[in-house]
């Protein structure tokens, strides 16, 4: 039996808006080449000043993952030629990173949780961006010198799951914290995974591989499993000297196989030296204290949620999601039963403000119109078809905003439900006749009809009668 140990390297972009060492725009999509200057295309004579807003957030990690912060650090150049990498060196930090240790708490797989250890976080230059074609290459450097956090973890993951737990909290924090934008297709999160195997209660490390850029957490899950079972065979099979080396690989999403992309360089290989254009980067507690971590972490709010009764799956959708969460505490403040903010912010709100139609509505649905919806669902004013119908409607076609605004459109499109228990009772009386045959069968057994008798009672009803009281009242006349 084998364990699988795992170590994760993720580049962070962070959404400054200029670069790392001069004052070129980072914005995504602009033409090629049109975001860069003798500093960031390394012409001679240039010379490097740091970004101050860079630095603080990568503070503000720092503090988000309880790590130290050196208020003493370096930037050091290493060296390589790529033809995307006008400078011919990174600038990067070896020796002393900004951020030391730290630790992530995950999920795992039983249910339990386990604390991730932090190695470092330092500061980098991204590199420009190649593009290759059938008979020529095209470099785009408006990405040259853009600032990246590297964040570095201890080798403590043994499956996948950890490792994906891991990636999402990470995705989380950046975004809560406000350091990135964190858009896993535009690059801004991307995730290096250093694995390799070793037989259960053995201590020691065996030569690991390094998968790249992977940008997507389904994609990391394949490689994983796709490289633990090429080791796992090399091992039983006799050839792990032979055919596992320190190299680095790409995962090709299409085969879902791995590919050997070049050996691995030793730190060494990279002749580091500390850049004699940059000073050592000191932090000051003035600087450090002026850094705030404002927000509740996820890792929090993900507690906090259990504890009122929220469902892993609801906790999933509301964290990962800024807008819904920010609503969702909103409303939690509120008089609300929590079953009801649910529904309507995290279910009807929250899927609809991802799609097309919503995006372009003519004013999008304030916190009042939500609001008022979910007061009339809860006084039995309307019926859930009645707030979706609501919802659908000031999406396409609002024009004007006030407060008994809801109430207008509920009156307009005649969505307001009648809880008169005896004009009810007619209709339940008339339904239940004319499924006699079926009431029969329900009272042998066949329970399931229950929920067809409420339908057609709605139906009757245009859609208005109050739900639960049909379905009372059906009880009550077949009489169980
Ligand atoms: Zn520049
Ligand atoms: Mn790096």
């Amino acid at each position: 039996m084998f364990e699988l140990i795992i170590g994760l390297e993720v580049h962070v972009q962070l959404n400054t808006n200029t670069k790392l060492f001069c004052s070129c725009s980072t914005n995504f999509g602009d033409n090629p080449n049109t975001n860069t200057c003798p500093t960031c295309l390394g012409l001679p004579g240039s010379l490097p000043v740091l970004n101050k807003e860079a630095v603080k957030k990568a503070i503000l990690f720092g503090k988000a993952v309880e790590a130290v912060i050196n208020n003493n650090s370096i930037f050091e150049r290493k060296n390589y030629f790529y033809p995307d990498l006008p400078t011919s060196y990174q600038i990067s930090q070896l020796q002393r990173p900004i951020v030391q240790g730290g630790t992530i708490i995950v999920d795992t797989e039983d249910g339990l949780f386990k604390v991730i250890k932090l190695d470092r976080a330092h500061l980098e230059c991204d590199a420009g961006k190649n593009t290759h074609l059938s008979d020529c290459s095209m470099i785009d450097l408006n990405r040259a010198g853009t600032p990246l956090l590297e964040i570095v973890t201890q080798p403590d993951f043994r499956n996948s799951f950890e490792v994906i737990s891991y990636l999402k909290q990470l995705h989380q924090i950046v975004r809560y914290t406000d350091i990135s934008d964190a858009n896993m297709e535009n690059g801004n999160f991307r995730c290096d995974v250093n694995i390799s195997i070793r037989p259960k209660g053995d201590k020691n490390l065996y030569t690991r591989c390094e998968i790249k850029n992977i940008n997507s957490f389904k994609f990391i899950e394949q490689a994983i499993s796709y490289e633990f079972n090429r080791h796992v065979e090399a091992w039983e099979d006799g050839v792990y000297e032979e055919e596992i080396f320190q190299e680095t690989r790409l995962f090709d999403p299409e085969k879902g196989i791995t590919k050997s992309m070049r050996g691995k360089e030793e730190a060494m290989d990279y002749r580091y030296f500390p850049d004699p254009d940059l000073k050592p980067v000191f932090i000051s507690n003035e600087m450090y204290e002026e850094c705030k971590l404002e927000v509740e972490l996820p890792r929090a709010k993900k507690l906090r949620y259990r504890e009122i009764g929220v469902s892993e799956m609801d906790i999933e959708r509301i964290i990962n999601d800024l807008e819904v969460c920010y609503v969702f505490d909103y409303f939690l403040d509120s008089q609300f039963k929590l079953k009801t903010i649910i529904t309507w912010v995290v279910n009807e709100w929250g899927s609809r403000i991802k799609n097309e139609d919503y995006l372009n509505a003519k004013t999008p649905i304030t916190l009042t119109d939500l609001g008022s919806i979910m007061e009339m669902i809860e006084d039995n004013k309307i019926n859930k078809q009645g707030g979706i119908a609501i919802l659908d409607y000031i999406t396409t076609k609002r024009e004007c905003v006030d407060s008994v605004f809801v109430l207008n459109i509920a009156n307009e499109l005649d969505l307001l439900q009648d809880n008169n228990s005896d004009e009810l009772l007619k209709i339940v009386k008339e339904v239940l006749m004319e499924q006699s045959s079926n009431v029969e069968e329900y009272k042998n057994g066949k329970t399931k009809l229950l929920g067809s008798f409420v339908g057609q009672v709605m139906k009757k009803t245009g859609g208005k009668a109050n739900p639960k009281l049909a379905n009372e009242l059906i009880l009550q006349e077949i009489g169980v």
